[in-house]
């Protein structure tokens, strides 16, 4: 009889989204005329923008002719696409080749297959509360070690991420061999501005550590000085890996499509005393297991880079960050502790007098019927916080936000 995997053994079941089911389940059966509304949501609600939907279009017009045809297709990406990426980093001063920006079906499979490029014995360090899908793909790997009696696993680095230190990692006692860092950041909503990357940058040169850097939330960024991308702070090409992704930007959850970039600059050690570039490793693990995101939605995607495609999403962004500042107002004007939400469409609240984050869960539910995700489902760091989305309607944030008028604490 086959094994499984031993390694799946070790993951930790997540009950953060069915246990919040459940409780809001349980609330709406015994309160059937209370409309409850979800804060919690982590998918975008706005529809595909014109430009986007006639590119499709147009697309499929092409696959139903013979000259327009298209079968398998490059397994990096079309150039098209690949040098509408490149324009992009080009406009932000960050010169990229188009053989280092590979074309995905979404970040979350990048960023999950790109650790078995590494090898197995390769120490990793995560900012905590975290993005879960950096812990699970590296023990599914077998990197993270035996699971701890109080959450977390035992060969993982974490680095809390609290207001204490204003939200950005400080380094680990040890040099790890990798580090996921997200910015602007889920859950927290905040985002590391140019010194704290250029710190985390010159101690990945210095320690010889890769960066696997989580950009997926560049478009919300509204400060000036914010970096879009780690590649704007110099010599970061030589250390980091960077992850894009058009699922918030543009509202391609459904979609799917992503872009990778993987300079030839970067080195890593070749288990024979060499050293070797991961662009050429990625492109060969892509080859060998990938075959391509669809023609038509790098179609769509490109049209997203588009003067008017651009206009258009960045439209929804605007509205989706009205919906942050209304909700961080809301929160503040309670007296409670608000980060994130400027530069991220999420808000990170402080719970007050102690509580924690399930007992603010809670009390959001019973007293204004508002669904938020309780921060402790994050990692141990995110205990005492709760998270709120703004990807909700501008009808139902403002519901929520007169609801939270009434509320005591
Ligand atoms: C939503 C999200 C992504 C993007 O995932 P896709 O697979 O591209 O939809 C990546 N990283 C983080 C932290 C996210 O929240």
């Amino acid at each position: 009889m086959p094994e499984i995997n031993q390694n799946y053994n070790l993951l930790q079941k997540s009950y953060l989204f069915t246990d919040i089911a459940h409780k809001v389940a349980a609330y709406k059966k015994a309160n059937p005329d209370h409309r409850v509304i979800s804060l919690g949501i982590g998918d975008v609600t706005k529809p595909l923008v014109p430009a986007v939907i006639e590119a499709l279009h147009a697309a499929v017009d092409e696959m139903g002719t013979a000259e327009h045809f298209h079968g398998y297709g490059p397994e990096q990406g079309y150039s098209f696409l690949r040098e509408a990426v490149v324009r992009e980093y080009m406009a932000r001063g960050v010169s990229i080749a188009p053989d280092e920006v590979f074309i995905g079906d979404g970040a979350k499979s990048d960023i999950g297959n790109f650790q078995e490029l590494l090898s197995a014995d390769a120490v990793v360090a995560i900012t905590d509360p975290v993005y879960p899908v950096y812990v699970d793909s590296n023990v599914m790997a077998g990197r993270a070690g035996a699971p701890l009696a109080g959450g977390g696993f035992e060969r993982l680095v974490y680095l809390p991420c609290v207001r204490e230190n204003n939200f950005v990692p400080d380094f680990p006692a040890k040099a790890p061999d990798i580090v996921y860092i997200c910015s602007p950041n889920n859950p927290t909503g905040t985002v590391l501005d140019r010194d704290a990357l250029t710190a985390w940058v010159r101690y990945a040169r210095k320690h010889n550590c890769l960066i696997l850097f989580d950009a997926a939330y560049e478009a919300f960024i509204t400060d000036k000085d914010i970096p879009h991308s780690i590649y704007e702070i110099e010599g970061a090409q030589d250390v980091a890996v960077e992850f894009r992704s058009y699922s918030k930007l543009a509202g391609f959850t459904g979609l799917r499509c992503s872009a990778t970039m993987v300079p030839h600059s970067l080195k890593v050690g070749d288990g024979r005393g060499g050293r070797v570039e991961l662009n050429g490793l990625w492109n060969r693990r892509q080859c060998t297991k990938y075959n391509g995101c669809p023609y038509i939605v790098q179609r769509a995607a490109q049209a997203v880079h588009s003067k008017v495609g651009k206009s258009q999403v960045m439209k929804q962004v605007a509205g989706y960050l009205e919906n942050a500042k209304a909700l961080r107002e809301g929160m503040a004007a309670l007296g409670l502790e608000v980060y994130g939400g400027v530069n991220a469409p999420y808000i990170w609240v402080r719970t007050p007098n102690g509580m924690d984050s399930w007992g603010l869960f809670d009390h959001l539910l019973t007293k204004a019927q508002l669904v938020c995700t309780p921060g402790a489902g994050f990692g141990k760091s995110g205990e005492g916080y709760v998270r709120l989305t703004a990807f909700g309607t501008p009808e139902d944030t403002a519901e929520a936000i007169e609801r939270l008028k009434g509320l005591s604490l």
